[in-house]
C-alpha cells in the first residue's frame, strides 16, 4: 500500500500520465463529489503492488491565482503521499511555475520523481536535461499520450514504495480515526493518546509523516494515522469537499484498521455511510465506534436498540465490532484497543487449506446448491489467495451458476468456522480449466 500523488503546473499532462498509470481501472468507492468521475483518485497495481494515486490537477480552487492554485496541489501533495510524482513538458523547457513547485517540494522530505512528458520520441531525448537544473534529481522521459516510459516510472515508484515498506515496523498496528465533522474525531483521538500512552518520537529522516502518531498500549506498537486535529488549522482548502474525502481515503489507504466514528447524539446521517462504505471497500479492519454515549437517553435496551439500528443502517459492515464510548468521560475508550487487535489479527489470518475445503464441503452438504442461472454450481476446492483481506478463490464448473445468497452463505459458514470478526473477507468464484 501507499499513496503517489502528481503535481505539475497546468497542460503538462498530469491527467494523461495518471490515466496511463491506472489503466482502466476507477476507484471502487461510489462517486461522491466528482472524487472518482473527475479521475482524480484510483487505486493502481504494478508487479505485485497496489497502490493509490491522486491527481492533485483535479483539487481546483475557485477564483485562485495559478501560484495559489499549484501552491494548495503541492501542499496536498506534500502531505497526503509518499511518493511524489512531479510533471514537466519536455517541449517547453523550465517555466517559472515550474521552479516555483520544485522549491515547494524540496522543502518535504517527500521522495520526489521528476518526470520529464511528451518526450514522444527518440529526437527530443535531449531536452530532458535541462530539467537537471530544478535540483529534484534524475528526470525521466515519458510520453503520457504514446504511453512510453510510463513503465520506467512505475518501476521507480514502486523501487520508493518497497523502500518505505522497508522502514515500517512490522509489528506496529495502524488505524485511522474517520467520520463527518463533528462526530468527536478529535477528541476520541485525544481520549485514546491519553495518560498511559508512550509516544515514541518520530524518527529523524523517516518519510513518514509527522501528523503520524505512534505509541505503545500494553505492550502492543500502535500509529494513529493523519491524527485528527494535530493538522494546522485554517488552510483554504480545507473546507473542499473533495479534498476531505480524499484526506479520508488516502488514512485509509494508509491503515491496518478504521475506527468508523458515529455522533450518538444526532445519530446515523447520510454521511456516515459514505464514510462507512469508504472503509467497507478499501477491505481493512473495520471497527464502528458510537461516541457521545453520554449524551444519549438510555434505558438497559438502548445499546441493543442501537446496535441492530447500527447494523440495519450499514448492512455491509456486519463484520465489524460496536463500541459505545465517550470521548468526553472516557467511557470504553479502553475497550476500543482490544477490538483493533482483534480486527487486525483476523485481517491477516490465514487457514488451512485442507479445513477450508473441509468446511466448504460441509456447508455444501448442509446447504446444496441449487440451479440457478440455467445450471447448478458445483465447487471443486477452494484455496486462500490472500490476507487483508482474507481472500478465497473457489474453484467451480462456472461462476455464473453461483447465485448472491448462496455467495453470502459461504462467507458466513467461513466466519463461524473461523472466526473473521472485524474484517471483510472477499470470495471470488473462477472456472477450474
Ligand atoms: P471532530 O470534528 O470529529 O474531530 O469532532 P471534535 O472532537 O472536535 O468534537 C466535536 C464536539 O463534540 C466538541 O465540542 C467535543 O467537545 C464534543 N464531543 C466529542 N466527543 C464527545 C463525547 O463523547 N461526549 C460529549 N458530550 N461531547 C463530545
Amino acid at each position: 500500500a501507499g499513496v503517489v500523488a502528481i503535481v505539475g503546473r497546468a497542460n503538462v499532462g498530469k491527467s494523461t500520465i495518471f490515466n496511463r498509470m491506472v489503466g482502466e481501472r476507477i476507484s471502487i468507492v461510489e462517486d461522491v463529489a466528482g472524487v472518482t468521475r473527475d479521475r482524480i483518485y484510483a487505486k493502481a497495481s504494478w508487479l505485485t503492488k497496489e497502490f493509490s494515486v491522486i491527481d492533485t490537477g483535479g483539487i481546483e480552487l475557485e477564483n485562485a491565482s495559478f501560484t495559489t492554485q499549484i501552491k494548495m496541489q503541492a501542499e496536498i501533495a506534500i502531505e497526503e503521499a509518499d511518493v511524489i510524482v512531479f510533471v514537466v513538458n519536455g517541449r517547453e523547457g523550465i517555466t517559472k511555475e515550474d521552479e516555483y513547485v520544485a522549491r515547494l517540494l524540496q522543502k518535504s522530505r517527500k521522495p520526489i520523481i521528476l518526470v520529464v512528458n511528451k518526450i514522444d520520441d527518440n529526437q527530443f531525448r535531449d531536452y530532458i536535461y535541462e530539467f537537471y537544473a530544478l535540483g529534484v534529481g534524475d528526470p525521466i522521459p515519458v510520453s503520457g499520450s504514446h504511453g512510453i516510459g510510463i513503465g520506467d516510472l512505475l518501476d521507480q515508484i514502486i523501487n520508493q514504495l518497497d523502500l518505505q515498506d522497508e522502514e515500517t515496523n512490522e509489528d506496529e498496528i495502524s488505524f485511522s480515526i474517520i467520520g463527518r465533522p463533528n462526530v468527536g474525531k478529535s477528541s476520541l483521538t485525544n481520549a485514546i493518546l491519553g495518560e498511559e500512552r508512550v509516544i515514541v518520537s518520530n524518527i529523524e529522516g523517516t518519510t513518514r509523516d509527522a501528523i503520524d502518531t505512534p505509541f505503545v498500549k500494553d505492550g502492543q506498537k500502535y500509529r494513529v494515522v493523519d491524527t485528527a486535529g494535530m493538522r494546522k488549522k485554517g488552510k483554504v482548502y480545507e473546507n473542499i469537499e473533495k479534498y476531505s474525502i480524499l484526506r479520508a481515503l488516502t488514512s485509509i489507504e494508509k491503515s491496518d484498521v478504521i475506527l468508523v466514528v458515529i455522533d450518538g447524539e444526532t445519530g446515523i446521517r447520510e454521511q456516515d455511510k459514505h464514510v462507512a462504505g469508504y472503509a467497507h471497500e478499501a477491505g481493512k479492519g473495520v471497527v464502528i465506534v458510537y461516541n457521545k454515549w453520554d449524551l444519549v437517553d438510555k434505558d438497559e435496551k438502548t445499546m441493543q436498540k442501537k446496535q441492530k439500528e447500527i447494523y440495519e443502517q450499514f448492512k455491509y459492515l456486519d463484520y465489524a465490532r460496536i463500541v459505545f464510548t465517550s470521548a468526553k468521560t472516557g467511557q470504553r475508550v479502553d475497550q476500543i484497543f482490544p477490538l483493533i487487535q482483534e480486527s487486525y489479527e483476523n485481517s491477516r489470518k490465514r487457514v488451512q487449506t485442507s479445513v477450508l475445503n473441509d468446511v466448504l464441503v460441509d456447508a455444501q452438504l448442509m446447504n446444496p446448491t441449487t440451479t440457478f442461472n440455467g445450471g447448478r454450481l458445483k465447487i471443486f476446492y477452494a484455496n486462500q489467495v490472500a490476507v487483508c483481506p482474507p481472500t478465497f478463490v473457489l474453484f467451480s464448473n462456472d461462476p455464473q451458476y453461483l447465485h448472491f445468497s448462496y455467495k453470502r452463505y459461504l462467507e458466513n459458514r467461513l466466519r463461524e468456522a473461523f472466526g473473521f470478526e472485524g474484517t471483510p473477507i472477499h470470495i471470488i468464484c473462477r472456472k477450474r480449466d
